[in-house]
């Protein structure tokens, strides 16, 4: 995965030898002397990293971060800060100002390029949410709302002395984030969310971040449940930062290649530990937005809105599928076209609100119905249609009479003010996938069901008709 990296240090040396490590590992590389240079060629060349010197004698490291932050076009680049003195003032600063992480000077070659993997697939992955979610808005479907900003859920791998002492330190040093000690069993065993729209308590939240210390007085330094928590459906999404002990430099190149999104090595440091969840947080809020938004945008494309079923477009999609699997089975199916007789007497009698009830009313019961592999949408103001797979004549003429007669026998239930509400359905069927030389193309089956429905009409409505030219 190449990606193109700009460093930034008034140094040339430094610069070259940067340089060679980077493009030794097929990096694309920019270069600028200044501060100036920098927030110009940010601008026009939208890098995927920025490598920036924390000393820069024009323009200071974080006041170029914070440039860049505040700045549309360039805040979504990942900035790491080169310094050369790093002590806690020097590393809160750079976090503060939005880096996403520190690297001391001289770099460490491996620990370099295992951050640049860690940041640049961070970015990859934002990159192509971003692209699927624009083209989904590009489709006309509409802006998702704001997220509700409140305090992350966070999940601090118990197991170690420590765990306890920096839950307290955290809440010291003034973290807003809502913190939990979890066993590192129980970590792995969050059940997958239903819907990520499902309002659970927070007790059973799915953390929005883990905390893992790196000598979980195992053999793997915690390595293997960063792991597990990154392949499991429930935390795969979760932010993960992982606290190692300053000389632990292999693990933290293997927990970066793991998919850890933020390491912190050395002595605990409370404070920087709060500033780094901060970032986490709001980056983990950021993609799943993207990534709800991207989700509510392809259900949009694909239901409608009034009744939640499927919609036409989908309807059309998924009958060529069905027809695709009657040609593998070899059984054959059917297609329903069901329209409610009379529905503007319902609209002019009682308004155009109860007429969308009823109609909601009808697409439940519908629903309720069908068997589960049953396709039901709804794709014209008052018409529906079913697909029944694996489905012959009798089985298809058993269930439009079903639903035919229960339409007519129960009522629709609106509300106080406005009786329960009589309507009749007319159906039309056609049966596909049956050896008879006839075209089981969807439209065709389609058509054939449209034009039964007519005769349905025809003989007086609320019947079930059969276009069997086909049978
Ligand atoms: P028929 O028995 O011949 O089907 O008669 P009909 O009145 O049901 O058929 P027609 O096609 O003449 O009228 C359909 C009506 O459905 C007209 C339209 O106002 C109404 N309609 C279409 N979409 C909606 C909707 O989304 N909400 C409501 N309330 N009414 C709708
Ligand atoms: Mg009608
Ligand atoms: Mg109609």
């Amino acid at each position: 995965m190449a990606g193109q990296i700009l460093i930034v240090d008034d140094v040339a040396t430094n610069r070259i030898m940067l340089k060679v490590r980077l493009t030794g590992a097929c990096y694309d590389v920019l270069q600028a002397g200044t501060g100036q240079d920098a927030l110009s060629m940010a601008q026009r060349e939208r890098p995927d990293l920025i490598i920036l010197d924390y000393d820069l004698p024009d323009i200071s490291g974080t006041e170029i971060c914070e440039r860049l932050s505040n700045d549309p076009i360039t805040r979504d680049i990942p900035v790491v800060m080169a310094i050369a003195q790093i002590d806690h003032e020097t590393r809160i600063s750079a976090l503060r100002a939005g880096a996403e992480d520190y690297l001391t000077k001289p770099f460490d070659e491996m620990t370099l390029l295992a951050r640049v993997r860690s940041l640049l697939r961070a970015r990859q992955t934002e990159k192509e949410l971003r692209l699927r979610d624009d083209t989904s808005r590009e489709l006309g479907f509409a802006e998702a709302p704001p997220v509700f900003i409140k305090p992350a859920e966070v999940a601090l791998i118990g197991g170690c002395p420590d765990a306890v002492s920096w839950k307290t330190a955290l809440g010291l040093a003034g973290c807003r984030h809502r913190i939990r000690i979890v066993a590192p069993e129980d970590a792995l065993a969050w059940p997958t969310p239903k819907k990520s729209t499902d309002h659970q308590k927070t007790e059973n939240q799915t953390p929005d971040i883990f905390i893992i210390p790196g000598d979980l007085e195992r053999q793997d330094g915690g390595l293997r449940l960063l792991s597990e928590l990154r392949s499991r459906a429930a935390t795969r999404h979760a932010g993960i930062i992982m606290m190692l002990h300053p000389n632990a430099q292999q693990q933290a190149i293997i927990a970066l290649d793991l998919g850890a999104n933020d390491l912190m090595a050395g002595t605990f440091d409370a404070e920087e530990l709060k500033v780094r969840l901060d970032a986490l947080a709001t980056r983990k809020r950021r993609s799943d937005q993207l990534r709800n938004s991207v989700r509510d945008r392809l259900r949009l494309a694909m239901q409608d809105p009034l009744t939640g079923l499927f919609n036409r477009r989908y309807a059309f999609t998924h009958l060529a599928r069905i027809s695709d699997h009657a040609d593998n089975s070899g059984n054959p199916f059917a297609v329903m076209m069901l329209d409610i007789d009379r529905f503007k007497q319902v609209n002019d009698t009682w308004g155009h609100q109860v007429g969308d009830k009823v109609l909601c009313g009808v697409a439940k019961r519908l629903q309720e119905n069908m068997r589960d592999v049953d396709l039901v949408a709804r794709i014209g103001g008052e018409e529906f249609l079913v697909a029944m797979p694996d489905t012959n004549l009798d089985q298809a003429r058993l269930a439009a009479e079903r639903i035919r007669s229960l339409v007519e026998e129960i009522p629709v239930v609106i509300g106080a003010d406005v009786p329960p509400i009589h309507v009749t359905l007319s159906i039309g069927v056609s049966i596909g996938g049956v050896n008879d030389g006839v075209s089981h193309q969807p439209e065709n089956l389609m058509m054939l069901a449209d034009q039964a429905l007519y005769a349905s009409k025809n003989q007086g409505r609320n019947t079930v008709s059969f276009n069997l030219t086909a049978a």
